[in-house]
């Protein structure tokens, strides 16, 4: 039994149900047990927040895991909405140009899904609601249309490492997943990189990948403009090849709590109507969203459910941090990291506890959590 200052969350490890059907009637046992038929009344629309995964990342959640989330919600006499928001930024893969593209060789089809996946901040990214909050950082937040209309809300995370958030679960896909373009132009705001001149060597790499055209090259001195940059981090960042593009790491606090207090929103949204997945199957370093194929850091952990996204992300990273580690490349040899080793601190530098005790102090849910592991 769960104590009173804990939250249950509920879990199917990932050899569960191998001889009976494998993880999607392990998914199937969990959406049973742990409670997805009190979140909505017949008829209600409930939406299914996914995350598509930008192109050329090949370790996204895998289709059919939706589709049987789709399925369980129609079995329960609800109105799945499947949902993803537009990319930060206008003409990258994931902009409004290429959301077709992008679910169709991704694999996410209607046709596959049962349902067609819907952009929750339209096409364009533009279309939200600017919704009040408490917090230090935005005073409100711009939450996707799609968000606001649906009567409840699966938040269906696969779950990885983030470089400047920690652990990209719940709280993550949330706050930023289900922010319009401009709510999360402001929630990414603090991470402009400035360039490290005794590293750069003036090769423009950056200057070409840069989508917004926010660096420029003159006379030999490489400058990102921060009127341009909206702080996406990932197409300058991970391809200078000399790490002379840099987020100042007094930032990451402020991103964090940006993220988390736009996740509060969404509470507001749905009046709290919320269940959260949390995926533990591929987890790499870098989320669904950025372009790398990236490889596992643990063997796969299982699937975790909960009404309460704190709890569901901190029994993610405790899983995570107490597995052993596999085998991963890094520059350019191998690495591994030990069982019971903080392991997104150990890649990235990040402080991994810091948004879960924000969330918490911000009443989110809770960091203590007791695990009721189901098996088949
Ligand atoms: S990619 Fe790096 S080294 Fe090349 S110009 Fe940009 S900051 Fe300088
Ligand atoms: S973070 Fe880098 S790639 Fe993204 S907009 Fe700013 S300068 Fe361009």
């Amino acid at each position: 039994m769960p104590e009173s200052n804990s939250s249950i969350v509920w879990g199917v490890d990932s050899g569960s149900y191998c001889m009976s059907g494998g993880m999607v009637r392990a998914l199937d046992g969990l959406l049973d047990i742990s409670g997805l038929k009190d979140l909505f009344k017949p008829g209600d629309y409930v939406g299914v927040k996914i995350n598509i995964g930008e192109l050329g990342n090949i370790r996204y959640l895998r289709p059919v895991m939706v589709r049987a989330i789709v399925e369980k919600i129609t079995e329960l006499k609800g109105i799945p909405v499947i949902m993803d928001t537009v990319g930060m930024i206008g003409n990258t893969l994931r902009g409004p140009s290429d959301w077709f593209y992008t679910t169709s060789v991704n694999g996410y089809p209607g046709a596959l899904l049962g349902k067609d996946i819907l952009p929750a901040d339209g096409y364009t990214g533009a279309e939200d609601e600017l919704l009040p909050i408490d917090g230090d950082e935005l005073g409100g937040i711009e939450v996707a249309r799609g968000v606001v209309e649906v009567a409840a809300m699966v938040v269906v995370s696969h779950v990885t490492g983030h470089p400047f958030f920690g652990l990209n679960g719940a709280l993550f896909n949330k706050g930023v997943g289900c922010s319009s373009q401009k709510g999360k132009w402001r929630i990414f705001d603090p991470l402009k990189p400035v360039v490290d001149t005794a590293r750069c060597t003036n090769c423009e790499d950056c200057v070409a990948l840069c989508p917004t055209q926010a660096i420029t090259a003159n006379n030999g001195v490489v400058k990102v403009d921060h009127g341009r940059c909206k702080g996406c981090n990932h197409y300058c960042l991970g391809f200078c090849a000399q790490g002379a593009l840099k987020v100042n790491k007094e930032s990451y606090p402020r991103f964090q709590k940006r993220v988390v207090e736009a996740a509060t929103a969404v509470n507001v949204a749905t009046m709290g109507k919320l269940f959260y997945l949390n995926f533990l199957l591929d987890v790499g370093k870098y989320p669904d969203y950025y372009t790398v194929n990236d490889q596992s850091i643990t063997p796969d952990l299982g699937i975790l459910a909960s009404r309460d996204p704190v709890a569901i992300d901190q029994a993610s990273l405790d899983l995570i941090n107490k597995a052993p580690g596999l085998v991963f490349q890094k520059s350019q040899g191998y690495s591994t990291l030990a069982p019971d080793s903080l392991k997104f601190e150990e890649i990235h530098g990040v402080d991994t506890s810091y948004p879960l005790q924000y969330a918490e102090d911000f009443g989110l849910g809770l960091r203590k959590y007791h695990l009721e592991m189901i098996g088949g």
